[in-house]
C-alpha cells in the first residue's frame, strides 16, 4: 500500500493510534498503565517488532497516553517524543488539574473523583522534545508537529502530510465531535481550534471516541 496505514489500538476507554509508513512503523499514545500487555499484543500482532518501532510519539502528558511509556523504554528500546511544555508531568507524575464547562466534561471530572481513578504511572525521561512546526521524516514519518496548548500546556497534533490530524485530547469524539471537554487553560484551547481550522486536514483521530471527518469541524462549539 502507497503511504501510511493507520490501525486504532483501543485501549479501554483511550485509543493509541499505530502508523506504518513503508516498513516503519510509529505509535500515538500509550494508554493506561494496567494496559500494557494488551498494547504489546496489538504492537506484536501487526508485525511492529522492537527494531521497526520508530518513534513514539505522545500528544500530551496525561496519564492515560503515557502509562506504557516507561516500559516501551525499557521493553521495546522506544524513544519517547513529547512537547516540551508537558515535560514536567511525565518526570514528576504529578497530573494536571484539569477544569471543565460543560456538562460533559463536568461529569467527567466527577467521575474521576467519585472513583478516586488512579492516575499513577511510571515516570519517564522523554528522549525526544519537540517544538510547533517540528517535521518527523528524519525518523521516517512524513508529519508535523502542531503546538495546540489549552488542554495541557504541551498539548500537540500530529498531521500527516496526507491531511490526517492525531489530535490528542484537544478535540474528543465521547458522544460527538467537540473540543476538549477538560482543559488547563481554556482561553489557550480556544486559540487552539481557530489556528487548527486553517490548516489543511481531511480526518481527525481523537484520544477518545472514533475518527471523524474534519467537515465536522464547523459543527464544533466553543463551550459557553
Ligand atoms: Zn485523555
Amino acid at each position: 500500500m502507497d503511504g501510511e496505514e493507520i490501525k486504532t489500538i483501543d485501549l479501554g476507554f483511550v485509543n493509541a493510534y499505530l502508523i506504518k509508513e513503508n516498513d516503519n512503523f510509529f505509535l500515538i499514545d500509550t494508554g493506561i498503565a494496567p494496559q500494557w500487555n494488551r498494547l504489546l499484543s496489538k504492537l506484536q500482532l501487526a508485525g511492529c517488532s522492537q527494531d521497526k518501532l520508530k518513534l513514539v510519539i505522545i500528544t500530551h502528558g496525561d496519564f492515560d497516553h503515557t502509562g506504557s511509556c516507561a516500559r516501551l523504554q525499557q521493553k521495546y528500546q522506544a524513544k519517547i517524543a513529547m512537547h516540551v511544555a508537558d515535560t514536567e508531568i511525565v518526570t514528576s507524575g504529578n497530573p494536571v488539574k484539569h477544569k471543565a464547562r460543560t456538562l460533559t466534561g463536568k461529569l467527567m471530572l466527577a467521575i474521576t473523583n467519585l472513583t478516586q481513578a488512579d492516575t499513577r504511572f511510571d515516570t519517564f525521561q522523554p528522549d525526544i522534545l519537540l517544538n510547533d512546526g517540528d517535521r518527523l521524516d528524519q525518523y521516517g514519518f512524513n508529519a508535523q508537529v502542531i503546538h495546540m496548548p489549552g488542554h495541557t500546556q504541551g498539548s500537540i497534533g500530529i498531521l500527516t502530510d496526507r491531511g490526517m490530524l492525531f489530535a490528542g485530547d484537544s478535540l474528543a469524539n465521547i458522544r460527538k465531535p467537540s473540543l476538549a471537554p477538560l482543559f488547563e487553560d481554556y482561553m489557550e484551547l480556544q486559540k487552539s481550534f481557530v489556528k487548527l481550522k486553517q490548516m489543511n486536514i481531511k480526518t481527525i483521530y481523537p484520544g477518545h471516541g472514533k475518527p471523524f471527518s474534519v467537515n465536522t469541524l464547523d459543527s464544533i462549539k466553543l463551550h459557553a
